[in-house]
């Protein structure tokens, strides 16, 4: 399998970001990726940089550092929320009360706010990281009363298919989760962000409503 270039990598970007229409964001999914490819897609035109673990995140961040805002898609376990506070913008998987809570307490503990997104699991697998539809609203009720997270938005992963048109339902469902939270007016949520769609689907995901799209595999070529 021969390796993607860091040109290529800049030439992927630049037609990705062309192709985007306005208002919906790209974030370069960089899980596995050396921070030299990553600055290459930087060098293309990205502006977020979107990492699943903590670690791997230090080291690229230590590279790269703010030039680009940093956006934690991955799962988050508790003993890494207070790196994770150093290091990201924003928090797009907060899926329970105890997760929510210790990202609170450390964002009192250096006085930061944090936006985050609530996951969602459009297409309840069990073992899938998310809240169910139905329990959104109540973990929102709950953010929004945590002082240091500002409620931003939804995020959904949906059941990796082959079809993109597959995870169609399931981008329809986060985005009628997303409208129905706006209706409630709840005080201190700024609810912009919906984030859905990666390197197969982002284009529906778009079509149904996506203000962010997370693309790696399109932009760095496959994972080993
Ligand atoms: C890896 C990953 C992506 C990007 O997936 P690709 O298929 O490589 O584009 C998007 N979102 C999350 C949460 C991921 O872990």
């Amino acid at each position: 399998m021969s390796e993607v270039t860091l040109e290529q990598i800049r030439k992927t970007v630049r037609q990705l970001l062309r192709e985007l229409p306005s208002g919906v964001d790209l974030v370069a999914a960089a899980k596995q990726q050396t921070p030299e490819k990553i600055l290459a897609a930087i060098e293309g035109g990205i502006k977020i940089v979107g990492e699943n673990y903590v670690q791997e995140a230090a080291t690229a961040f230590q590279v790269i550092g703010r030039r680009v805002q940093w956006s934690f898609i991955g799962h988050l376990q508790k003993n890494k929320v207070k790196k994770a506070v150093e290091i990201f913008d924003l928090i797009e998987t907060v899926d329970s009360l105890e997760l929510a809570e210790e990202i609170n307490k450390r964002c009192a503990a250096v006085s930061k706010t944090m936006p985050v997104l609530i996951e969602v699991n459009s297409g309840r697998e069990p073992q899938k990281f998310g809240v169910l539809p139905e329990k959104v609203e109540e973990l929102a009720r709950v953010i929004i009363n945590l002082p240091q997270l500002k409620l931003s938005g939804l995020m959904t992963m949906g059941p990796l298919e082959g079809n993109p048109e597959e995870a169609r339902p399931y981008f329809r469902l986060t985005r009628q989760l997303f409208e129905e939270l706006k209706k409630l007016n709840l005080p201190g949520a700024e609810l912009n962000i919906l984030s859905m769609g990666m390197s197969n689907s982002y284009r529906v995901a778009i079509e149904e409503g996506a203000t962010r799209v997370r693309i790696g595999t399109r932009i760095f070529g496959p994972r080993l």
